[in-house]
């Protein structure tokens, strides 16, 4: 079966710093019918957000985040495997860190541990390991972590769901008049210097990050869908029917 990865943004798995369960659950039920089709890896936000819900502090210093994401973790494995058991989905957690990818011997194993689950029918959960890494050793955001996994394990495709129905020429939630991309073939080299955008208090990434993960995936002869997290509908009718409706593909 084809892979693809789908990576899922804490605005779309978060809602007033709680899981935004019945977004979870839409996600999942589309996981499980795209199980029948292709073989798929998961790579989620949200732990931070999530750990907020159990403890406060400040997210925006170093060990209060890496606290938050320890305390969050578990909560988010655990939303999702309640909702993974409703399809009999069984679920594996991984957390990687870029060091990961830097050393062939440790990409290799990573790749065969979620080759191993793939061949057994376990959905991999990937998420970067912050907790005891120093900044050096992270990627800082899942979309590039995300791109960096969908080359690893070869699979064709990256699925973005994001707050967004894709990438505009200018920010959408601030400019009314900006206009989608539905196929871009290539990221001007400029953009992928700007300042990260993110939209939400606890998101990493921002549209530099998914243009970043973009351009490794182009030169790497690899694709990224980059589509709405709390609609599913441009996602399952592309992914499901094949039919480009809304969304951009980088390709
Ligand atoms: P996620 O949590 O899904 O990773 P982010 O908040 O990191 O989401 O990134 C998506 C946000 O990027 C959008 O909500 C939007 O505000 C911002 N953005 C900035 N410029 C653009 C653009 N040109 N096209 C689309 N989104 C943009």
């Amino acid at each position: 079966m084809n892979r693809i990865v789908i990576k899922v943004g804490t605005a779309v798995l978060t809602q007033d710093n709680n899981i935004a369960k019945e977004r979870m659950l839409n996600l999942v039920t589309l996981i499980a019918k795209l199980r029948e089709r292709y073989d798929v890896v998961l790579v989620t936000s949200g732990a931070v957000a999530a750990g907020y819900s159990a403890l406060k502090l400040d997210k925006r210093k170093q060990i209060g985040k890496k606290a938050l994401a320890a305390a969050g973790q578990p909560i988010l494995m655990t939303a999702y495997k309640k909702k993974f058991d409703i399809y009999d989905i069984t679920t594996a957690q991984i957390l990687l860190t870029e060091d990961d990818f830097d050393s062939r011997k440790r990409t290799k194993m990573f790749q065969e541990i979620i080759d191993a689950h793939l061949e057994n029918g376990i959905l991999p959960i990937v998420n970067e390991n912050d907790i005891t890494s120093t900044p050096e050793q992270l990627f800082g955001d899942n979309d590039q972590l995300s791109a960096n996994v969908a080359h690893a394990v070869e699979s064709e495709l990256l699925v973005i769901l994001s707050d967004i129905d894709g990438y505009y020429d200018k920010n959408p939630q601030e400019f009314k008049d900006a206009k989608i991309y539905k196929v871009v073939n290539e990221i001007p080299q400029n953009l992928l210097a700007d300042i990260s955008t993110p939209n939400n208090e606890f998101a990493t990434g921002g549209i530099v990050t998914k243009l970043k993960a973009a351009d490794f995936l182009i030169k790497n002869g690899r694709k990224m869908f980059l589509c709405n997290g709390f609609n599913l509908s441009a996602a399952e009718s592309y992914l499901l029917e094949g039919k480009h409706i809304l969304g951009t593909l980088f390709e």
